[in-house]
């Protein structure tokens, strides 16, 4: 009877209310650790370039 009511990704600590913002882990099962955005088929989501590399291409880009 323990509905999980407050889960927090461990990541990004933004609250998932919905099984469609939990990650997923490598068996497509759902995990609860993780939300979608960080955690995906048992893989933490590259978020795609580091704050470094956007600052280096902001000065490119002057
Ligand atoms: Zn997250």
């Amino acid at each position: 009877m323990n509905t999980p009511e407050r889960n927090i990704c461990q990541q990004c600590e933004i609250p998932m209310h919905h099984l469609a913002n939990f990650g997923s882990n490598k068996d497509g099962t759902i995990n609860t650790e993780y939300c979608r955005s960080c955690y995906s088929r048992g893989v933490f989501v590259d978020r795609g370039i580091s704050l470094e590399e956007k600052i280096e291409l902001k000065i490119e880009c002057d």
